[in-house]
């Protein structure tokens, strides 16, 4: 059976699916997946012997062949507005970041779906370090898994793909993943309450826009010309604005859903009235809504956000023509869980 090639796999990349089959192949009901799953995504289980209402030769056997926890954490550092940010080392010694993002009796998890990024933009500090790999979907769910066993009084009530990595660019593993952490039998959080952020990848947010998902999307624009996006985002090269709008709007049509554009304002780059008046013209008519973030300080890059005034007047001219914006304002900047450092901005200021 190919379950059995390797003896230490994550059980967390089986679905619901793959797991009753697994359990059919071991002359075991196929009833006991809906337990197991139980076991990991709601009840926090650390150890298979944990599993009180399997069979003991059930549970002895999951344990020569699975493991249920893979990641060492390699430090946690808290916010002083109680963001908390975790480095992972992974099996292979990749490291990777998740962060916790309390609101009032919520927690909105940030999630890494790479490790390393190849997308390069200008002004993220992901990109800096290269791409190392895709992560597994059981790596993904991992990081949902600590938040969530991590904090005893609040839930996990929300979260963004917005961490290390590109998620349409690690798309089959993601999308398994949304499916477990959407699943009644397991995370159980409402699709609308995942979103998805992408630098653009065309063919991947067409794919997306016919998977019969509730998800949020969120396009990073962060340009209105292709001048501009080319330099902050290289993959403007490949995929310009006039398409991904294209793209845009029929993900929109496909989904009866609003994207979100989020929109970095740096300082002398992108964050003038002209651009502001282009951005407008460019979404005008689709159903959206914009996302202004001042961007953090990468020092290596010299990026440095726009003064207050200017960002105002940006917001001011894109509300006067209509547009339905947001400025929100970055959490855990001490901690380096900021947007480019750990890209993460969630609270609205
Ligand atoms: N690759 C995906 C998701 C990771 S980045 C994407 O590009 O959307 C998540 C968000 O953080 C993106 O909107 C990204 O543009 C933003 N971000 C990256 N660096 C930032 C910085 N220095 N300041 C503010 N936001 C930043």
């Amino acid at each position: 059976m190919w379950y059995n090639t390797n003896p230490m796999q994550d059980i967390k990349d089986f679905n619901l699916l793959g797991l009753e089959q697994l359990l059919l192949s071991w002359k075991s009901n196929s009833y006991h997946a809906k337990q197991i799953f139980s076991w990991i995504y709601q009840k926090g289980a650390r150890d298979f012997n944990q599993m009180s209402d399997l069979p003991l030769d059930l549970r002895k056997r999951l344990k020569e062949n699975f493991y249920l926890f893979g990641f060492d954490l390699a430090k946690l550092l808290s916010s002083r507005d109680g963001t908390e940010k975790f480095l992972f080392a992974l099996k292979d010694k990749n490291f990777i970041e998740a962060v916790s993002i309390p609101a009032e009796e919520r927690i909105t998890g940030c999630i890494s779906t790479q490790a390393g990024c190849r997308f390069s933009c200008y002004f993220c500090a992901s990109g800096t370090l290269g791409f190392k790999r895709n992560l597994t979907s059981g790596e993904i769910l991992e990081e949902v898994l600590y938040l969530k066993n991590n904090s005893k009084e609040k839930k996990i009530t929300h979260l963004v793909f917005m961490g290390t990595g590109e998620p349409l660019d690690n798309y089959d593993h993601v999308l398994a993943a949304i499916r477990i952490i959407n699943s009644p039998d397991a995370f159980n959080i409402g699709a609308r309450r995942i979103t998805i952020s992408t630098c653009g990848i065309i063919p991947a947010v067409k794919k997306l826009s016919k998977e019969g998902l509730q998800i949020e999307l969120s396009i990073s624009l962060h340009a209105a010309n292709d001048k501009t996006r080319s330099r902050l985002l290289p993959i403007n090269k490949k995929y310009p604005l006039a398409d991904l709008m294209a793209a845009c709007r029929e993900y929109i049509k496909n989904t009866d859903r609003q994207i979100t554009f989020e929109y970095v304002l740096i300082k002398n780059i992108n964050s003038a009235l002209p651009d502001a008046r282009n951005l407008s013209k460019m979404i005008r008519g689709l159903n959206c809504k914009v996302n202004l973030i001042p961007c953090n300080t990468i020092e290596e890059q010299k990026v440095e956000p726009p003064n207050k005034l200017e960002i105002l007047l940006f917001r001011d001219c894109l509300l006067k023509t209509g547009v339905n914006v947001t400025l929100r304002r970055p959490r855990g900047q001490d901690i380096e869980a900021a947007c480019g450092q750990l890209r993460l901005k969630y609270e609205k200021s």
